[in-house]
């Protein structure tokens, strides 16, 4: 579905952030993305958000450019760390805001958002303001916002890095039944390797600035993943090679 080739980015002040970086992602792919501080991981999200214009290189998604591909209806949706909730609208209306700006009738749209705020369990919070609601929750209605539109592709950048230890866990069991009932293509960016293992079916380590691909890594672990997963060594082994891979290439 996603094609890179020799992908590079310079900011207008002369910063090379990303530079002959390759790759490719199948679609349906559930693909992590992680790295040091810095490595360009956010502009590369951007740019397969078409936000940001190459200047080297192929980016093909479904075989066109990001823009081309988003009018021809594949849709790419984008979370971020902090929720980017509209504070004085309520749950429902945050999560169905993408349906009404493309012009949805309101009933479609307020039985889509219910759908989605079911499946994320918000259903007794859907009249809230964000300000009510837990950072775990805030985040459970963004990832029902970025849902909403059934969007082809998901690109999320560290979604779950403000949260505490056991509420990210819960969200990537969360996120990975999302995934398993509706299998869009996903490509996670996150600081945490955990994380990257257990959700992934691929992990890409980037190496420092200007970044690049360094290292990949395949997660053959078989869905549905239990919690209990993180406790088994082979998880552990996997998590700690790509870790040191990480160190390796900071040094
Ligand atoms: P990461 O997400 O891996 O932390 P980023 O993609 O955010 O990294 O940034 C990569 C590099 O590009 C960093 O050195 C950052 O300071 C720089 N950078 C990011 N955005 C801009 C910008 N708009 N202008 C100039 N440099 C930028």
């Amino acid at each position: 579905m996603i094609s890179i080739h020799e992908l590079g980015l310079r900011y207008p002040d002369g910063t090379a952030a990303i530079d002959g970086l390759s790759a490719q992602i199948r679609l349906q792919e559930f693909v992590s993305v992680v790295g040091p501080s810095g490595c360009g991981k956010s502009t590369l999200l951007k740019l397969l958000a078409g936000l940001l214009d190459s200047s080297t290189g192929t980016l093909h998604i479904a075989g066109s450019s990001p823009a081309a591909a988003r009018a021809a209806g594949h849709d790419i949706a984008y979370v971020f760390q902090s929720p980017t909730l509209l504070p004085w609208r309520s749950v429902t209306d945050n999560v169905a805001l993408p349906l009404e700006l493309r012009g949805v009738e309101a009933s479609v749209r307020q039985a889509r958002a219910a759908g989605l705020i079911r499946l994320v369990g918000l259903e007794d919070f859907a009249a809230a303001r964000p300000g009510q609601l837990s950072g775990g929750m805030q985040m459970r209605a963004s990832l029902a916002r970025a849902l909403v539109t059934q969007p082809a592709l998901i690109l999320l950048d560290e979604p779950f890095g403000a949260l505490d230890e056991i509420t990210r866990q819960y969200l990537n069991e969360e996120l990975m039944r999302l995934w398993l009932d509706q299998r869009w293509t996903a490509v996670l960016v996150t600081h945490n390797v955990y994380e990257a293992v257990f959700l992934s079916q691929r992990v890409l380590v980037m190496g420092p600035r200007p970044g690049t691909i360094i290292g990949e890594y395949r997660v053959d672990f078989p869905y549905p993943r239990a919690p209990a997963l993180r406790a088994d060594p082979r998880f552990g082994a996997l998590a700690a090679g790509i870790s040191a891979r990480l160190r390796e290439a900071m040094e």
